[in-house]
C-alpha cells in the first residue's frame, strides 16, 4: 500500500496537475476540493486508471471543523499520510488599497494563511516522529507575488503569500527534528482559471517575463513532486521559484 499525499484545492489547475504527477510518482492521492465534486471525481477516476488509490474530500480549508473532519476521514482510509500540498488559494478582483474591504482581507487570509496553518497542524500531528508518526513532507504553494507585492492589483493577496513563506521557513525549522520536511514553491504566472477571478491579463503579463510565456500547471507540479520526494531529502525550508526568470 502506497503512502497518501493530500492536495488541497486539488480538483483543478496546479492542484490537479500535482495530483496526476504524484500518482505517476507512486503516491496514493487524497484530493481536497471546496465545491466542484464533479471535477474531483473525474480526476479521481484518472488516478484510479494509473493504478493508484484516490479519495475525494470536500472541505473549506479555512474552516477548522471541516479540516479536522477531512483528516479524520483520511485516517479511516488505511495507510499512512506522508505528504501534504497546501495548494488551495484564492485571489480577489484587482483593486487598489483605497477600495479594498475588510471582508475581502479576512477571506484572503482565512483561506490562504489560516487554511495552510490548519492543514499543517493536522498533518504534523499525524506525521511527527515525536508523536509516533513516521515523518513526512509538506509543500506550501506560495507565489512570486510574495516578493514583488503586486502593487495596484492585489497587495493583500501578495501579503498572504508572504505570510506563507514565513510560515514555511519557521515550520521547516520547528518540524525537521520530528522528521517532517517543509518547503515552498513560488509559481510565476501560470495558465489556470485563477486569473479570471482577479481580472489580470495573464498573457500580457507573461509576455514581459524573461521566458516570454505563461507557465503550465505541470511545470509547477514537477517542482512540488520533487520537493515531496526523498530525492529532496536534504532540502528543508527552501522557497523554490518556478517563474520563468521573473
Ligand atoms: P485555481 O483557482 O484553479 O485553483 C485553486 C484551487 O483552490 C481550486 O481548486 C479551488 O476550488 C481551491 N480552493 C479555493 N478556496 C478553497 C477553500 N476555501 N477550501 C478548499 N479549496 C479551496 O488556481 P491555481 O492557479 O491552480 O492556484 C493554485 C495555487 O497556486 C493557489 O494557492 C494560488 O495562489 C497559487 N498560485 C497560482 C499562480 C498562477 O499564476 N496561476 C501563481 C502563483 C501562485
Amino acid at each position: 500500500m502506497a503512502d497518501w499525499v493530500l492536495i488541497t484545492g486539488g480538483s483543478r489547475g496546479i492542484g490537479a496537475a500535482t495530483a496526476l504527477r504524484c500518482a505517476e510518482a507512486g503516491w496514493d492521492v487524497a484530493i481536497n476540493y471546496a465545491q466542484d465534486s464533479a471535477a474531483a471525481e473525474a480526476l479521481a477516476g484518472r488516478l484510479h486508471a494509473l493504478g493508484r488509490r484516490a479519495l475525494t474530500l470536500q472541505a473549506d480549508v479555512a474552516d477548522e471543523a471541516q479540516v479536522a473532519a477531512m483528516f479524520e476521514r483520511l485516517d479511516t482510509a488505511g495507510g499512512r499520510l506522508a505528504g501534504l500540498v497546501n495548494n488551495a488559494g484564492i485571489v480577489a478582483p484587482a483593486a487598489r488599497l483605497a477600495t479594498m474591504t475588510t471582508d475581502r482581507w479576512r477571506r484572503l487570509f482565512d483561506v490562504n494563511v489560516i487554511g495552510t496553518l490548519l492543514c499543517c497542524q493536522q498533518a504534523a500531528r499525524r506525521m511527527s516522529t515525536a508523536r509516533g508518526g513516521a515523518g513526512g513532507s509538506i509543500v506550501n504553494v506560495s507565489s512570486r507575488a510574495a516578493e514583488f507585492g503586486s502593487a495596484g492589483i492585489y497587495v493583500d493577496y501578495a501579503a498572504t503569500k508572504g505570510a506563507i513563506d514565513t510560515l514555511t521557513k519557521g515550520l521547516a525549522r520547528e518540524l525537521i527534528g520530528e522528521g517532517i520536511r517543509v518547503n515552498g514553491v513560488r509559481p510565476g504566472i501560470i495558465e489556470t482559471d485563477i486569473h479570471a477571478r482577479s481580472g489580470m491579463d495573464a498573457s500580457a503579463a507573461a509576455s514581459t517575463l524573461p521566458i516570454q510565456r505563461l507557465g503550465r500547471p505541470e511545470e509547477i507540479a514537477e517542482a512540488i513532486a520533487w520537493l515531496l520526494s526523498d530525492a529532496a531529502s536534504y532540502t528543508v525550508g527552501a522557497l523554490l521559484d518556478v517563474a520563468g526568470g521573473r
